[in-house]
């Protein structure tokens, strides 16, 4: 009777599972083992315990007891971790970030280009569905043109991410003519990649690779030293190419350098910019906000609201470092402002230059004086320059 008692209730002692770890799920796994060691522990109040299961049970305990002992350490770790997370937010986060951009900006046509901005990096990063999502939720009028060239770009990457030459050459072949007056190097690099995965498979593809050489026959007199160094990789095909001198060729980093180059040349080819507007706009932000922020304050501080219009240009210059440098600009050296689309700089005859607002202010009785070298002149002649 006992016996029989005792092995129906050690069936029901739960089975130990390997030690809980804070984490999804190790909640309700703890609460599973609880309510089944509670199910067991009823069933045996009834049954005098062996001393086997005696044994069992108070091993048990001790692992439930471990178990939960692990878990509220974890949990205090985790917890100190989450709220120092917290403190670290809003110490670095300033709540007031709005104050410093002109609420012209949250306006319906500012707002279109911010959500096309959007629309566009997700496109540039390969996130489709994302922006579909977006330009439907945002109502934005999104031309096919507009993304078709973003979702070649993308399919080709891919393929090149899995080294898959095949559709990139076809684009390069396809661009041929373009891409040459780009003064690109990309197709003669995908076929040398070609040539060199031919090598990597060793001494049968030999032929196959000879005959492959003749791609290069349009590059020979742009990339003769690069053309040499394959063929001179020939002579060691037998022996394998990893043991060889010219084991660089089969470097992954020519794989990294072609995505590199595709994308740089594709883009500019197609007159895409590199990185998508918004990751430079956000690049640039993050380095010119807190210096707005010191300037706001100063400015409250000061009580001079008003030298701050918001219009179309900063309180001061911010240096945003040579990777944010893409045009020249002119400041005019008479009114000391930023020359705009409507105030050019004009070039006058002597060959100095100032904008058009210092050229209109400097007329006298239809004429004009230079104010660098006194020449006289007709204000008509000056010409615009477009930098
Ligand atoms: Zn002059």
């Amino acid at each position: 009777m006992r016996g029989e008692g005792a092995g129906q209730s050690a069936a029901e002692v739960p089975v130990l599972r390997p030690p809980l770890r804070a984490g999804p799920g190790g909640a309700a796994r703890l609460r599973h083992i609880l309510i089944d060691v509670l199910i067991s522990l009823t069933s045996l109040q009834r049954t005098p315990l062996s001393a086997t299961l005696s044994l069992v049970m108070s091993q048990c305990c001790k692992k439930i007891k471990d178990t939960v002992q692990n878990l509220a350490s974890d949990h205090k770790d985790i917890h100190s971790s989450i709220s120092r997370v917290g403190k670290a937010i809003d110490r670095n986060f300033d709540a007031d970030l709005c104050g410093i951009v002109p609420a012209v900006v949250w306006e319906s046509q500012e707002k279109q280009i911010l959500v096309m901005a959007i629309i566009e990096h997700l496109y540039q990063q390969g996130m489709l569905g994302v922006a579909e999502e977006l330009c439907q939720e945002s109502i934005a009028n999104v031309d096919v043109d507009f993304k078709k060239p973003f979702l070649e770009l993308n399919s080709i990457l891919e393929a090149l991410h899995k080294q898959e030459l095949e559709p990139a050459l076809s684009w390069a072949i396809f661009h041929r003519q373009q891409l040459a007056e780009l003064n690109s190097s990309l197709e003669f690099r995908l076929h040398r990649l070609h040539f060199i995965r031919l090598l990597a498979s060793g001494p049968g593809k030999e032929l196959e690779a000879l005959s492959y050489a003749r791609h290069f026959q349009p590059f020979a007199h742009l990339h003769q030293q690069e053309i040499q160094v394959m063929m001179g990789s020939l002579v060691y095909l037998r022996l394998g190419l990893r043991n060889s001198p010219y084991k660089h060729l089969l470097d992954d980093s020519h794989w990294t350098d072609i995505c590199e180059t595709f994308t740089r040349d594709a883009c500019a080819l197609l007159g895409l910019s590199v990185e998508s507007p918004l990751s430079v706009s956000f690049a640039a932000g993050c380095v010119a906000l807190p210096v707005l922020m010191n300037i706001k304050a100063v400015i409250e501080q000061r009580q001079c609201t008003g030298v701050w219009s918001h219009k179309d240009e900063l309180p001061i210059e911010i240096e945003l470092g040579m990777k944010c440098w893409y045009h020249s600009v002119f400041a005019c050296p008479i009114l000391r402002q930023q020359t705009t689309d409507s105030n050019p700089p004009i070039k006058l005859i002597c060959g100095h230059v100032i904008s058009r607002d210092a050229l209109n202010k400097l007329i006298n009785g239809g004429k004009l004086k230079c104010p660098y070298c006194p020449m006289e002149q007709n204000p008509a002649d000056g010409k615009r320059l477009i930098f």
